[in-house]
């Protein structure tokens, strides 16, 4: 009996040893796609996701639109490698404050930073800090319950909204402002969002664009969706389309589709009493002003320079227009932060420095953290799966170290309470159930305490 033990105790202590520790932080796209390529690639690997909030997903769960939930299936590749016996999530934990970067070294073979891009960019314009001046990240908050965000102020009581910047999330926010309420009220929408936008007498967005429509950073899903839009009209400036019809067989097929749709779009009637959609290129945002709260904005007219008529870049003329508008939104871009002073981190393009996802040995990083805030979450899980392929390749020796072991004590030591993945299927039942007592697939908690209570 007692030889048994010891050698199953050998056994067990061995395994455990072999091991190879890999640690990831952040539970984003990015994250889940390279925790699922390392299990498969690597036969005897611990892989443990550290996440700075109880829930897991990173911008699947706050940044996806919520009459997106096509998008959100991911949720289920991500869960399925969650259970993997090889894979733990520990929520909760936080690094640069929970867990330090030279801990989690310590402890692992390897770490892969993957904690996103979560801060916007600012114009650093005059009036940028008037009342009813928002970051769109702030109102993907609000609508999709990231708790900092769900008490933000936000006056939709006036007719005319401002958006600056023609990418996707510039596109959801301005959809999410148009959509009838009848069709947002069965997504997981937070409830407060719903009922302020049931209230919105928000009539027309202004979608505002440095460049042109050859330039336009939105893609053609996410036009098609504003073309369809119940009770609303898109609106076209006929002046920003002038000599595209001489260019647009030249152009390559991606391009040349979303531009044909534009000018299709362009020659449709429009139905009066609707809503309105604009899209406006050639302008920049020079001064907002009001007498505290936004009145209007002051618009400086550009013109492209350049060879490549794909890739002009903007210029300003002596031309300036105003624009009135209640609400002013700015969607230029999010970035990263340097959540812990060991990572070497570029502060000029907000990306951690690495060479093709590498830092330096055993530490790696990929997702937005690594590339930007740019591509949509396919992009990311093929960066994810290169990422993975070089530590796979790269960690070969036996592992000595004490993974989850040893970070375990630093949190106790902090009074930290992590969240398992169980812990996570309580909080995520009981939104579930919130949700449908008020007849959507969700309500989001919008408290970390509450969470901790549920999870424990
Ligand atoms: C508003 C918006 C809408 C989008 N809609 C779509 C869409 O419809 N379709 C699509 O394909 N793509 C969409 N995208 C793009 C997609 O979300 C990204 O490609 C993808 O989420 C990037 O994944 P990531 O893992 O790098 O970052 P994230 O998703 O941001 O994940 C990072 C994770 O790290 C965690 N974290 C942060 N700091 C720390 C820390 N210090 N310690 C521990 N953990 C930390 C975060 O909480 C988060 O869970 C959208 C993006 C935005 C911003």
């Amino acid at each position: 009996m007692r030889t048994l033990c010891s050698n199953a105790f050998k056994r067990f202590y061995s395994t455990q040893l072999i091991k190879k520790k890999v640690c990831i932080v952040g539970a984003g796209p990015a994250g889940f796609y390279a925790a699922q390529h390392l299990v498969k690639c690597l036969r005897s690997v611990e892989v443990d996701i550290y996440e700075r909030l109880p829930v897991p997903f990173g911008l699947v769960r706050f940044g996806v639109a919520p009459d997106h939930p096509e998008v959100k299936n991911v949720i289920n590749t991500f869960s399925k490698t969650a259970e993997n016996p090889n894979v733990r999530f520990v929520g909760n934990v936080n690094l640069g404050t929970d867990v330090s970067l030279k801990q989690l070294r310590e402890a692992y073979d390897c770490v892969l930073l993957t904690y996103g891009a979560e801060q916007n960019k600012r114009l650093n314009i005059p009036g940028e800090d008037l009342v009813n001046v928002i970051p769109a990240r702030r109102i993907v908050g609000w609508y999709n319950g990231i708790i900092e965000d769900s008490n933000l102020k936000i006056d939709l009581s006036g007719p005319t909204v401002a958006i600056f910047g023609q990418g996707n999330v510039a596109i959801d926010v301005a959809r999410i402002l148009l959509t009838p309420i009848d069709l947002l009220k069965d997504t997981d929408i937070t409830q407060h969002a719903l009922e302020a936008l049931s209230q919105s007498k928000v009539k027309e967005v202004h979608l505002i664009g440095r460049r042109g429509p050859l330039q336009a950073a939105f893609t053609i899903k996410e036009l098609r969706e504003m073309l369809r839009l119940p009770n609303c009209n898109t609106l076209w400036c006929r002046d920003d389309f002038n000599g595209l019809s001489d260019v647009i067989s030249s152009l390559a097929r991606p391009r040349k589709r979303i531009t044909e749709l534009m000018l299709k779009s362009l020659n449709e009637n429009s139905i009066s009493d609707r809503k309105c959609f604009k899209p406006i290129f050639f302008k920049s945002p020079l001064e907002l002003s009001g007498t505290n709260h936004v009145k209007k904005v002051l618009l400086g007219v550009n013109e492209l320079y350049g060879d490549d008529i794909l890739n002009g870049s903007a210029r300003l003329t002596n031309v300036k227009e105003y624009l009135s508008c209640e609400l002013a939104i700015t969607s230029i871009g999010y970035k990263a932060i340097q959540a812990d002073p060991d990572i070497p981190f570029d502060d000029d393009t907000g990306r951690v420095i690495n060479e093709k996802g590498k830092i330096d040995n055993g530490l790696y990083t990929t997702g937005w953290l690594a590339t930007g805030p740019t591509g949509v979450i396919l992009t990311t899980m093929n960066n994810a799966f290169t990422t993975a392929d070089l530590i796979c390749h790269n960690l070969q020796q036996e592992s000595q170290k004490k993974g989850f072991n040893l970070i375990r004590e630093y949190l106790q030591k902090q009074n930290v309470q992590s969240v398992t993945w169980d812990g996570w299927k309580k909080i995520d039942n009981y939104e579930q159930e919130q949700g449908r007592r008020l007849g959507k697939p969700r309500e989001k908690l919008l408290s970390i305490k509450k969470m901790l209570e549920i999870a424990s």
